[in-house]
């Protein structure tokens, strides 16, 4: 039989992701840019990862986008809430996760996760950029640094400057009046990562948290926010490699199983 190839584009507010799937279960080839909706972000993931799998458009089986901007992307055959993708993607690449913790570039989310994959319910914080990766990229920058750097800071840290603001705006006024004191950057990014855990864990108590715990999204990239929110939680929480590729992945898996039937 013939291979089924499937795309799954997650078009994020800040990152646009692409995934092809051989058959349901092997990846055929990814990519990450960081531009999201609204920009050329969408097309060049798409493009280089069809280039990298040596396929073209017309050869796939379908094209499923999700995420924040999916309904500005042309040419999907399935268009799928993300929340759907990341509990799919989240179940297949983290097998038998049943609380999966989704941080982004502008929301989170906290799923309960069926054992089959399915999403049996949610909440979700959106109105705010405090606990996402917005309120990550704003310190960042107040601290000249990156965010792919704060991991690393925070590992070095010796204690925790606590951040008491709940708001950004403010929190960013008092990351600027701890720089002035001269307080350790590593003690304050250990701070700014255990704000964001406080958050995301009082979601997830609203929700229950239910044995593994996983996270997906870009977030689960800074593995000192990973480890703030361990403690926050008292439980070991599960990263794939491929975590801000989940929502594609599940997308890709999403259009797999609609063409299987
Ligand atoms: P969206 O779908 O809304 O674009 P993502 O799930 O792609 O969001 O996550 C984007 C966020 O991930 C950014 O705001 C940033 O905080 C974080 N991030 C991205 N890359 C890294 C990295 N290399 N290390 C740590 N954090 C990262």
């Amino acid at each position: 039989m013939a291979d089924i190839y499937t795309l799954g584009i997650d078009v994020g507010s800040t990152t646009s992701k692409c995934l092809i799937l051989k058959n349901g279960t092997e990846i055929a080839a990814s990519s990450l840019i960081p531009a999201g909706t609204g920009t050329s972000g969408p097309g060049r993931a798409l493009a280089e990862t069809l280039n990298d799998a040596g396929l073209k458009l017309e050869e796939l089986a379908a094209v499923t986008a999700t995420g924040y901007g999916r309904n500005t992307f042309e040419g999907a055959d399935f268009v799928v809430s993300e929340l759907s993708c990341h509990a799919l993607g989240a179940a297949a690449l983290m097998p038998g996760v049943r609380t999966v913790i989704d941080i982004g570039g502008q929301d989170a989310k906290v799923l309960r996760v069926s054992p089959a994959g399915r999403l049996e319910r949610f909440l979700m914080n959106d109105k705010c950029a405090a606990g996402t990766g917005r309120f990550l990229e704003v310190m960042a920058r107040v601290l000249e640094t990156d965010v792919s750097q704060l991991a690393e800071m925070d590992e070095k840290a010796k204690g925790v400057v606590p951040i008491s603001s709940t708001c950004t705006v403010f929190a960013e006024s008092e990351v600027i009046s701890q720089l002035a004191k001269n307080v350790d950057i590593r003690d304050l990014v250990a701070g700014i990562h255990a704000s964001v855990a406080v958050r995301t864990a009082g979601l997830a108590r609203r929700l229950g948290v239910t044995a593994p715990v996983g996270m997906t999204g870009g977030v689960a990239r800074n593995a000192g926010v990973v480890r703030a929110l361990e403690k926050e939680l008292n439980a070991p929480i599960a990263v794939s490699p491929m975590a801000q590729l989940a929502g594609a992945y599940g997308a890709a898996l999403y259009g797999f199983k609609k063409k299987e039937g």
